[in-house]
């Protein structure tokens, strides 16, 4: 008797082995993804180094539970530095987005905090941070932004 037909009778359900799909890696596709991707990994690796030279605990006030790694220099902006352990310090939630005294809540009580209690990475911010494109004018500065981030940006 044919295997189907025994199967069907025992009323057993026979998995579909799936074939396994073939990835073509030279598309444009596939190439982006796995940037992404690969960022992503960095970015966790990145997190980790951070909070094990800083003793996996909050800098500022000491806890240990829920850290994450703050970066000083935005990875938005400065996204030549978003795998730099100089632009990362390890905070807990509360001092990293959701009090008062918080890096992102109070970027300039912070920075005031990283030039007092770290000096050398201060001094590294202070090395690694530009300057205001003035030279060009506002116009121009506000169209390099909206082809960047291919968004209107209104400015009334
Ligand atoms: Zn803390």
């Amino acid at each position: 008797m044919d295997i189907k037909i025994i199967n069907a009778k025992l009323g057993t359900i026979k998995k579909v082995k799936k074939k396994k799909k073939v990835i073509n890696k030279d598309t444009k596709k596939y190439k982006t993804w796995r940037i992404k991707v690969d960022y992503k990994n960095n970015l966790k690796k990145w997190s980790k180094l951070v909070q094990e030279r800083d003793g996996n605990k909050c800098c500022i006030c000491g806890a240990i539970a829920k850290i994450q790694s703050h970066h000083i220099l935005d990875k938005k902006y400065y996204k030549e530095y978003s795998l730099e352990i100089n632009n990362g310090v390890s905070l807990c939630v509360l001092n990293h987005k959701w009090s008062k005294f918080a890096a992102h809540t109070n970027p300039t009580w912070f920075t005031l905090w990283l030039m007092k209690n770290r000096p050398e990475q201060y001094k590294w911010v202070v090395e690694h941070i530009d300057e205001p494109e003035v030279h060009l004018t506002h116009d121009q500065r506000i169209q390099i932004l909206q082809d960047k981030n291919k968004v209107e940006i209104k400015t009334e």
